[in-house]
């Protein structure tokens, strides 16, 4: 099975000469390109293998890095399932505007895959969505609607998705790709991110740990790993403050991970451990790993890591566990990785966390 999901669709037959017409080779030396958008690509992304120390025991500890796909994160094999389930249903039509609330990422990969497909795409927004996001899904033509909330009580996201209902309500060639509940979401990961993590490690790890908001990365991984590899905990891991698992609301700061609502493909509860992390334990473990092993991750992959560290402290026969880390920290100098943001939000890090781990290393 191929493991590489972008596959152009409409690929421009410009500069290719047919098979048959080709004319002999000649000797050429390599031309590096090092980008363009046609062989920018989702999936195939690298799993990395770290050595967390918990207390006097070395683990395995396996970073599945999803900054390398093109959009810079895991929502860029969302954004893909998502429309080409639209279109193999036959709901999308040249020209139409794709509409979705997204907390940034999403959003970014919905601008590339409509760029490259010739569609319109209008994300709707909250204040917490960062510059850099805005920035990147309005460099690829994306319209950007911004919207805050009415008052206090009102989550965030419930006002972007009455927005987005508004929009619906309105135009008929509006399409909302619904990555809340369309199963596309959960299928893409199941199919590929899934897969991709067992074949790549070759064996079947203790445990996987999944940061959630929708909860699809988490609902497809887990529908792949049970019936590969059910001996392998699947644990999902939230901030606190979220209520994607259940629990109650709080403050929260750091975008991607989390929810003001459940998840609707979590219901059946297709994991065995949930963590919550405080997005200061989240925050220190994404400077921890930058420091020690020049790796540069989102909160919601340090969140994801001090889980997996919790984890591997109560389990000591546990050695080796996946970490998905679904975006890297080019999307966050000026706020995680920024003191002057994390004292604005009170995400207190100055006076040093206690992390679940002793040490880190690359080795
Ligand atoms: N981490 C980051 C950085 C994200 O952008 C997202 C998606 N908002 C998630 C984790 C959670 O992914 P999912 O929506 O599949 O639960």
């Amino acid at each position: 099975m191929s493991t590489t999901l972008y596959r152009p669709k409409r690929a421009s037959s410009e500069g290719l000469v047919p098979l048959a017409r080709r004319p002999a080779a000649q000797p050429r030396r390599a031309r590096f390109v090092p980008w363009s958008a046609g062989s920018a690509r989702i999936g195939c992304t690298p799993l990395v293998k770290l050595r967390l120390r918990i207390g006097h025991r070395w683990c395995d500890i396996w970073l599945k890095l999803e900054q390398f796909n093109r959009g810079g994160s895991i929502k860029d094999r969302t954004a893909y399932g998502l429309i080409e389930d639209l279109e193999e249903r036959g709901h999308l039509h040249a020209a139409d505007t794709i509409v979705e609330s997204t907390s940034g990422n999403l959003g970014i990969g919905l601008a590339l895959a409509c760029q490259e497909r010739g569609y319109r795409l209008l994300a709707v927004v909250d204040p917490m969505v960062s510059e850099y996001s805005l920035d990147k899904m309005r460099e690829l033509g994306a319209t950007i609607e911004m919207v805050r909330p009415a008052d206090a009580s009102q989550p965030p996201l419930a006002r972007r998705l009455a927005r987005v209902q508004d929009l619906r309500e309105h135009d008929p060639r509006v399409v909302w790709t619904n990555q809340y509940g369309n199963l596309a979401n959960p299928r893409i990961h199941r199919d590929h991110t899934g897969a991709e993590i067992l074949r790549q490690l070759g064996h079947s790890p203790d445990a996987v740990f999944v940061a959630v908001s929708t909860g699809g990365t988490l609902k497809g991984i887990s529908q792949y790993f049970r019936a590969a590899a059910p001996l392998c905990r699947i644990a999902a891991v939230d901030v606190e403050g979220s209520v994607v698992l259940g629990g109650s609301q709080g403050k929260r700061s750091i975008p991607g991970i989390g929810s003001s609502r459940q998840s609707d493909f979590l219901r059946d509860r297709p994991y065995d451990l949930a963590s919550y992390i405080s997005e200061a334990e989240a925050v220190a473990a994404c400077h921890a790993l930058r420091l020690c092993t020049n790796i540069g991750v989102g909160g919601s992959s340090g969140a994801v890591i001090a889980a997996a560290a919790h984890f591997l402290r109560l389990h000591p026969a546990a050695d080796s566990v996946v970490c998905v880390c679904p975006d890297g920290s080019d999307r966050y100098e000026d706020s995680i990785y920024d003191l002057g943001w994390l004292r604005s939000k009170q995400i207190n890090v100055e006076e040093g966390v206690t992390l679940p781990f002793d040490d880190i290393d690359c080795n």
